[in-house]
C-alpha cells in the first residue's frame, strides 16, 4: 500500500486517544516503508555498489543486493514485528498501542503487493513464502482504499463532534446547576477568585 494510506490507517485504528497517540501511530505505520524502501532509495541516490537502475521503471526487491533486501525483509515480517512487540511489552509491562500500527502495515501490504513488485516477506526468516496480491496502484485497490478512508475519518470526526456537544448538553442540564449556582459552587469559585486576586496583588517585581 502507499505510504500515505498506511499513515492514515494506522492513525485512525491505533491513535484515536489524542493528538500524540495519533502522531505516534502514524509514525509506526510509515516507518516500515521509510526504513526499507526509503533506505534503498537513499543507497541508489548515493550510488552504492550493486544497486539496480530505475530508468523509467521501479526495480523489484530481488534486483537489490542481499544486504539491502534485509531492510525490507525485517520491516515487513510478522515474525520480526511479533518479537520486537513482545520485547517492548516486557520492558514497558504493557501493550504499546501505537507499535501495533507496524503489524497493521504488514497485514495491509500482504494482499496489496504482487510478486512483481516488492511482495511482502511476512514470514521471514522462518519461510520465504509470499502471496501474489494485487498491486496497490491498481484502481481495484486504490479506489476502495480512498473511499474507506474517507468514510472512516468522517465517522471519527462526526463522533468527536457529537461527544463534545453531549458534554456541553450535560453542563446545560438542570441537574448540574447546583454545581455551578448552588451555595458550595459559588463559595468554591469565590475563594478561587480571592486567591487569584491575593496572588496578583502580593506580587513584588524583582529589583
Ligand atoms: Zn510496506
Amino acid at each position: 500500500m502507499d505510504v500515505l494510506s498506511h499513515g492514515l490507517w494506522g492513525g485512525v485504528v491505533f491513535g484515536r486517544e489524542n493528538k500524540r497517540a495519533f502522531l505516534c501511530a502514524v509514525a509506526f505505520s510509515v516507518l516500515p516503508d521509510l526504513l526499507s524502501e526509503g533506505v534503498l532509495l537513499l543507497l541508489v541516490l548515493l550510488g552504492a555498489e550493486g544497486m539496480p537502475k530505475f530508468e523509467g521503471r521501479h526495480p523489484n526487491i530481488t534486483e537489490f543486493p542481499g544486504y539491502a533486501q534485509g531492510f525490507y525483509d525485517f520491516t515487513h515480517s510478522l515474525v520480526a514485528f511479533g518479537l520486537v512487540s513482545a520485547a517492548v511489552c516486557l520492558l514497558l509491562r504493557r501493550i504499546f498501542r501505537p507499535l501495533l500500527a507496524w503489524g497493521l502495515h504488514i497485514l495491509i501490504d500482504i494482499p496489496t503487493h504482487s510478486v512483481a513488485l516488492f511482495p511482502t516477506p511476512f514470514l521471514w526468516p522462518v519461510s520465504d513464502f509470499k502471496i501474489n496480491g494485487i498491486g496497490w496502484a491498481s484502481p481495484v485497490i486504490l479506489v476502495p482504499d480512498i473511499a474507506l478512508l474517507i468514510v472512516v475519518y468522517a465517522i471519527w470526526v462526526v463522533r468527536n463532534a457529537a461527544g463534545k456537544s453531549r458534554a456541553c448538553l450535560r453542563w446545560a442540564q438542570p441537574s448540574s446547576w447546583p454545581r455551578w449556582f448552588g451555595f458550595r459552587g459559588v463559595r468554591r469559585r469565590s475563594w478561587w477568585l480571592v486567591r487569584k486576586i491575593r496572588k496578583i496583588t502580593s506580587f513584588v517585581p524583582p529589583r
